[in-house]
């Protein structure tokens, strides 16, 4: 009866960090007492959604087992020490989760200019990789936009803290940090590039991902200081650069392009947005040629992708039959299946 009543316990996942609460010592006991359940839990941390729906989810689990009657919950909080051996615990050996020996694949979106619809793509991308069965994290960098939590209905939510390790809001599937759940957006687009270079370095340290398949960076538009910061923590990250039909939006992108070449890292390829309608076409082509790089997706003018990105429910799962999402979900393939390839086979194939 108790390995029951244990087993369903098992079946109880911490919402954030996403393994089973037996696995993270947060059941300190659970026995069955005549009909009752009597479980101690000690939790990172009290009083969160996090742990609001960890007791739920303990109690429906505990009442499911045959034989309980009802469910005697006693939850308290972890003792500091008990914390930092989690930390360590869940930290592996790996001082770095990004770090040369990483196999998740790095997707850097950037674009030449703001309002080009890149963090729409990007939020919806990552949306869509995870649907598709990849563990996905998403970095939003883009310290003029802070959009990536509206387009995926988390604004206002924060990253749980246990000790120094900082444990991202899960929305839709996606693991996400964006700079705007630590500041006053109007406080971070004033920052000199030292503190973004720490921050962006924070993140990718102290932000625990877990092990992910993918991870996607929203960049600010331009050439800035990220975009070098990010040459220097994430040299293998891979960039798509994000333009309009215009033929003139090309210009300016095609500099972020060359800005990423410089810095060391690998351009792969380019996503026109907003094609057809009142933009001309275009643009997409004329830049790829001038990088000498794929057209990797064209998106076209989509009403739900704008009107569910302002609801926060991103329109790849809202309206999946949208043109706009199809496509969207038709890039994430083409991107997820390059992150699967790495890992399963570490020499390229070609098929003739
Ligand atoms: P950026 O990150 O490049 O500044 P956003 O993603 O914030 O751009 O998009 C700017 C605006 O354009 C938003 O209102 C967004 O909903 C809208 N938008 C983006 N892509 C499309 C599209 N394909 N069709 C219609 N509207 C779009």
């Amino acid at each position: 009866m108790p390995d029951a009543l244990w087993a369903a316990l098992g079946r109880v996942q911490d919402p954030e960090i996403r393994r089973p609460i037996t696995e993270l010592d947060m059941v300190r006991s659970a026995v069955v007492d005549g009909d009752v359940a009597r479980i101690d839990l000690r939790l990172t941390i009290v009083g969160c959604p996090a742990a609001d729906r960890i007791e739920r989810d303990v109690r429906e689990a505990a009442t499911a087992v045959p034989g309980v009657a009802s469910v005697d919950l006693e939850v308290g909080v972890m003792t500091p020490s008990e914390r930092e051996a989690l930390v360590a615990r869940l930290r592996g050996t790996r001082a770095q989760q990004f770090g040369p020996d990483s196999l998740t694949r790095v997707y850097a979106i950037t674009s030449g200019k703001g309002g080009v619809g890149k963090s729409t793509l990007t939020a919806n991308l990552a949306v869509a990789l995870a649907a598709s069965g990849l563990r996905v994290g998403l970095v939003d960098a883009d310290v003029f936009g802070f959009s990536i939590p509206g387009i995926l209905g988390v604004e206002g939510a924060k990253p749980t803290r246990v000790d120094d390790m900082i444990l991202p809001p899960v929305a839709h599937g996606v693991k996400v940090i964006s700079i705007g759940m630590f500041v006053e957006p109007a406080t971070a687009v004033s920052w000199r590039g030292p503190l973004l270079h720490r921050t962006l370095q924070q993140f990718l340290t102290d932000v625990w991902f877990g092990d992910l398949d993918v991870l996607l960076l929203d960049l600010p538009p331009g050439t800035g200081d990220i975009a070098i910061s990010l040459g220097q923590l994430l040299p293998q990250a891979e960039v798509v650069v994000v333009t309009t039909p215009q033929p003139a939006a090309a210009d300016v992108a095609e500099r972020s392009g060359l800005v990423a070449r410089q810095t060391g890292q690998t351009v792969i390829g380019v996503v026109e947005n907003m094609s057809g309608g009142v933009f001309g076409s275009g643009g997409g082509d004329a830049l790829a040629a001038r990088l000498d790089v794929p057209m990797l997706a064209t998106i076209p003018l989509s009403g739900p992708l704008r009107e569910d990105g302002d609801a926060g429910s991103p329109a790849v799962l809202a309206h999946p039959h949208d043109s706009a999402s199809a496509a969207i979900v038709t890039l994430a393939a083409t991107l997820g299946a390059r992150a699967r390839s790495l890992a399963g086979r570490p020499l390229p194939l070609r098929v003739e």
